[in-house]
């Protein structure tokens, strides 16, 4: 069965004066090479430097419209190289001046500096400066920056906004703006923010938007503030998911941590976990139980210092920290490669955070495994879940219950 597609084009209604084109990852042979696409020299090369030969499916679908200064709207996850899909473009298109030429919104702080690294390296040979501006850092470094010359901003709406009625940025003569993962930003609450922004921005601009899916907000946006964009629908989360070895785990509250210490063999020594759980306190106590355990774990959430976050994901994410427990909104966005196991302690509340979630395993056609505990009270999300993702979602008995 296929249904663990999100296919856009019949979950969620496409809106009016939309072309739609989907398109699926042609075979090897057919592949364009970046070198086909009109790209200035030292673009070219950063973008060898980066090690990118081949456009990834999004890539090749929104370059040729975006070069040619269409608006777009993209409907594609993380790990799809979304990211330079828009920022190719971007810096093809904009010349050093130091007025700000492009602003990118993102959701989180993390994601802000995930672009920005991103941007970085395609920006190489460029002389575009390029600067991030979110939460819970300092201003200062900010403000200097700003008055050197920036040309492009990337950051998250909450602080934007800070900088704009501080009168420290100006966007008034923006030529790009770009939302990422406008779903997640209205669901953080930024949707009054991100209009306020988009309306101090120039009219003739070129917009993109990207979001997984199109609650009637976004739906709104594309109709307010693009024209007549193309819609380009990436059924990326397929490839990935469908190499998801996804089980389901009946489990009483009180046995879930020996359910989850009994896997200790199946993990293996190279496993990298990511585990979710729904609140913040239960992140932090199942952080606390695993090291008690000798295990090598630690927790990432909203409620912890930014310094500490970043310190967890760098550590993740190069390796030194094999376990990371997080809730939804902190886990949000991160592209952390080699996740072998997506554990969701907590089930996740609706089948599109499920799909996010093990969205994070088996990056760049590496098997993963999902594992999702049901306890006493999450039928009801179970059946939600199995309804989306269909039979590819298997029951499984934990070793404990196992006689
Ligand atoms: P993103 O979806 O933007 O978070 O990108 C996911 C990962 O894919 C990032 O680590 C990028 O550096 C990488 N990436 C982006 N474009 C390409 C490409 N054309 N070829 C290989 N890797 C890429």
């Amino acid at each position: 069965m296929d249904t663990l597609t999100l296919t856009p084009e019949s979950d969620f209604p496409t809106p009016p004066e939309t072309t739609t084109a989907t398109t699926t990852a042609a075979p090897p042979a057919e592949r364009p090479r970046f070198s086909d696409f009109p790209l200035r020299e030292e673009l070219l090369r950063a973008i060898e430097a980066a090690g990118y030969t081949h456009p990834t499916p999004i890539q090749a679908a929104v370059l040729p419209p975006l070069l040619d200064g269409r608006d777009i709207f993209g409907q594609a996850q993380t790990g799809s190289g979304k990211t330079a899909a828009f920022g190719i473009p971007t810096i093809n298109r904009l010349r050093p001046t130091g007025v700000v030429g492009a602003i990118v919104l993102v959701p989180t702080r993390e994601l802000c500096r995930q672009v920005t690294d991103e941007l970085e390296k395609l920006a190489q040979g460029s002389g575009l400066h390029i600067l991030s501006v979110y939460g819970g850092t300092r201003m200062r470094g900010q403000f200097t920056a700003l008055e050197r010359g920036v040309d492009i901003v990337v950051g998250t709406p909450g602080r934007v906004i800070d900088h704009l009625g501080r009168g420290t940025l100006q966007i008034d003569r923006v030529k790009i703006v770009i939302l990422d993962e406008a779903d997640e930003m209205l669901d953080i609450g930024f949707a009054e923010d991100i209009e306020r922004i988009l309306r101090r921005t120039p009219r003739e601009r070129q917009t993109m938007l990207f979001s997984a899916t199109m609650p009637g907000w976004v739906q709104r946006l594309v109709r307010r503030y693009q024209r007549s964009p193309v819609h380009i629908a990436i059924e990326s989360e397929h490839a990935t998911v469908a190499t998801v070895a996804q089980r389901y785990y009946e489990v009483a509250e009180r046995d879930k941590l020996e359910g989850f210490l009994s896997f200790e063999e199946e993990f293996g020594r190279d496993a990298r976990l990511l585990i979710f759980r729904r609140m913040q306190v239960g992140v932090d106590r199942l952080a606390q139980q695993l090291t008690r355990e000798g295990w090598l774990a630690q927790a990432l959430h909203g409620g912890m210092a930014q310094a500490d976050r970043t310190r967890t994901i760098d550590a993740y994410r190069n390796g030194d920290l094999r376990v990371l427990i997080a809730t939804n909104v902190a886990a949000r966005g991160l592209d952390i490669p080699d996740i072998t196991h997506v554990i969701n302690y907590d089930i996740p509340q609706n089948p599109e955070e499920y799909i996010h979630r093990i969205g994070r395993t088996a990056r760049a056609g590496k098997t993963g495994v999902a594992m999702t505990f049901v306890g006493e009270w999450d039928y009801p999300y179970l059946e939600a879940i199995k309804a989306q993702v269909g039979d590819v979602l298997q029951p499984a008995t934990l070793p404990i219950y196992q006689r």
